[in-house]
């Protein structure tokens, strides 16, 4: 019998480290399996995820740009990918209907509170960004239990729009990024922009950080040492990228797949070797 197929679409996706994160993990859990990249251009999503579902694919990650898009297609939605509005993962079901599930706030939540030991509950967070990995993670941070959540996004209305669909106006607030320097300071920081990928700087006062300031950027590799420099130079506590997101958010996905969660330790320790 073949292996069962699995893929990550994204555009671009060469770089993408889920074919051995999830290769990994099927031999850790004796798996055979086939995990191939598929780059595909907007307008030839739907019709590519169509396609690899119809030839017998039994499971897909998605990344940038088709998050949204990847949600719009599937015909039932998890509680995660609905308050996103955007999905990570889409499993074929027997009946051919496809499920969408979004795993970005537990992998974020899991790695920190895990792997990095952080206890959320005493923190006063700040979420710079609100695209689709801002609104992945702004729930499941305030299920750990972080005090308050600050909202502040580049284009206003997108952090007024998260806070207003999150609607707990005592614990979560959205503010103008030309506030930054008159924000007061925050004791967990945590980059949700997708600024290091493309390039450009954030330019953050330094008077956000709190001196026990923990920051994280969603980002990892190259795209994170802006941010995790800024928050070093800045006096952070900690400052972690989201390798170990990554991971953990692969493994949620496996476990959806194929009813058993791997050990994710192995694996993170493995990239991060190789990324050094
Ligand atoms: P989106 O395109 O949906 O959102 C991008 C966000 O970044 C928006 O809020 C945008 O603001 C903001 N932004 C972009 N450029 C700048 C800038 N120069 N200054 C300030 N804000 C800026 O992307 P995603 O939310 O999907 O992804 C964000 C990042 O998170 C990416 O780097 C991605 O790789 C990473 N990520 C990592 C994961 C992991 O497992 N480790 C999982 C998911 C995402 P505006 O609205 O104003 O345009």
């Amino acid at each position: 019998m073949p292996a069962a197929q699995f893929a990550v679409f994204g555009h671009p996706v060469d770089h993408s480290l889920s074919p051995r994160i999830h290769q990994a993990f099927a031999q850790q859990c004796g798996i055979e399996l086939s995990y191939r990249i598929i780059d595909a251009v907007p307008e030839d999503f739907a019709s590519a995820v169509r396609g690899f579902f119809d030839e017998g694919g039994r499971g897909a990650n998605v990344t940038l740009p088709h998050k949204a898009a990847a949600f719009a297609l599937a015909d039932e939605h998890s509680l995660a990918a609905s308050r996103a509005g955007t999905a990570n993962v889409l499993t074929c079901r027997a009946d051919g209907q496809l499920a969408a599930h979004n795993t970005d706030g537990n992998g974020l939540v899991r790695d920190l509170t895990e792997r990095h030991r952080v206890d959320l509950h005493s923190h006063h967070a700040l979420l710079l960004g609100a695209g689709g990995a801002a609104r992945g993670v702004a729930w499941h941070l305030l299920d750990a239990g972080v005090r308050t959540l600050t909202i502040i996004n580049r284009s206003p209305a997108a952090a007024a729009a998260l806070a207003d669909a999150i609607g707990e106006p005592t614990r979560v607030h959205a503010r103008y990024w030309d506030d930054l320097a008159s924000i007061g300071s925050y004791d967990l920081i945590i980059n949700a922009t997708s600024a290091g990928i493309l390039g450009a700087a954030l330019q953050l006062p330094f008077s956000v950080l709190d001196s026990r300031a923990l920051c994280y950027d969603l980002s990892y590799g190259a795209a994170a040492n802006e941010f995790l420099g800024w928050a070093r130079t800045a006096g952070a506590r900690c400052a972690f990228d989201g390798l170990g997101m990554l991971v953990e958010t692969a493994a949620d996905a496996f476990a959806l797949w194929h009813g058993q969660r791997p050990a994710t330790e192995p694996v993170y320790q493995r990239l991060r070797r190789q990324a050094a």
